[in-house]
């Protein structure tokens, strides 16, 4: 008598190389993480499948006991268990990391050196950022500008994702994602391995974006770090080789929504918080802040702000200088 197949679970591990076409990859995409508008959500646990099968055919009685697999892992293979090439961010941090810290190793022996993915005026941090969290560092660039990788990887998210735009995302073998949004243009593919400096897209304007910048990010098991206390900007350089991730940096620092929620508690504020109005004519500037939106908030304009202050339009703003409203 003859078998039918049906592979529910897989738990091998081989290396055969790169450019996969498929993958057991659960569609878990709940929440729109790409998009900033609405903030990210995490996704449920995922299965525990430990390699990835390239083509799977159909069960058919004809077929024997072996199906024809062709298996391969990805970077940090052991810390994620999983490759998606659908959903930007299915990893749920606070499950998967058990550890107080982490050693994270930015360049390792025999990799490439960093190269900073586009050198330009930084147009906005991580932080919360008026009514919603800001997960990276917004990189002022023409359209059409080139974008390379920060670091030696394999693409793992190549496509127009959700407030992203046109993204990338690059997973490296020290565990952390890289993110590139906003591109105008894609040049790499899921399963391309990719090396710090390599040409991965052009810079743009799409998605959720208002002017030309790269949104970029980096992330580990799915949570967002601020990629200043990794990179400096100015120098285009590392600041560190070496970071060590712990949870209470993540509890006190990363994690932007709880903080906000903690911060509206502590307070006693609602939705709208009091600290974006100026108290006795004097306004103290916030992550996320612009004149315009000083202005917008306080009922005035940015003329008005800039006579009264003395100040330009253009003006860079300091976190926590103080204007007159
Ligand atoms: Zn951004």
């Amino acid at each position: 008598m003859k078998k039918i197949i049906t592979i529910l679970s897989i738990t091998c591990i081989s290396l055969s190389g790169f450019g996969a076409t498929g993958f057991l990859s659960p569609d878990e995409r709940n929440g729109k993480p790409g998009d900033d508008k609405k903030g990210t959500k995490t996704a449920a646990k995922r299965e525990d499948t430990t390699c990835f099968v390239l083509s799977q055919p159909e069960p058919s009685p004809e077929m024997e006991e072996t199906p024809d697999t062709c298996l391969i892992t990805f970077p940090s293979h052991d810390l994620y268990t999983s490759w998606d090439v659908n959903s930007a961010h299915p990893y749920n941090f606070n499950e998967s990391f058990k550890e107080d810290s982490v050693v994270i190793t930015l360049v390792q022996p025999g990799d490439s050196a960093f190269v900073l993915p586009f050198k330009g005026n930084l147009t906005s941090l991580f932080g919360w950022r008026r009514y919603r969290p800001h997960y990276g560092t917004d990189i002022q660039l023409r359209t059409g500008e080139k974008v390379v990788s920060a670091f030696d990887g394999m693409v793992r998210l190549a496509k127009y994702y959700y407030g992203y735009g046109n993204c990338v995302i690059i997973r490296h073998s020290n565990g952390l994602e890289t993110v590139y949004a906003h591109l105008s243009k894609i040049l790499v593919e899921s399963g391309q391995k990719v090396n710090a400096g390599s040409l991965i897209g052009l810079g743009g304007n799409t998605g959720h974006s208002y002017g030309s910048h790269l949104h970029f990010e980096m992330r580990y098991l799915g949570q967002a770090l601020d990629t200043q206390d990794f990179i400096d900007y100015e120098k285009g350089t590392l600041k560190t080789n070496t970071f060590v991730l712990r949870k209470s940096d993540v509890d006190n620092k990363y994690n932007l929504r709880a903080l906000h929620n903690r911060h509206k508690q502590d307070v006693g504020m609602g939705r709208y918080s009091k600290s974006s109005k100026a108290v006795n004519g004097t306004y103290v500037v916030r992550n996320g802040d612009n004149l315009w939106l000083i202005a917008k908030r306080n009922k005035t304009t940015v003329k008005n702000l800039c006579a009264k202050n003395r100040i330009k339009p253009n003006v860079k703003l300091r976190l926590g200088q103080k204007l007159k409203i």
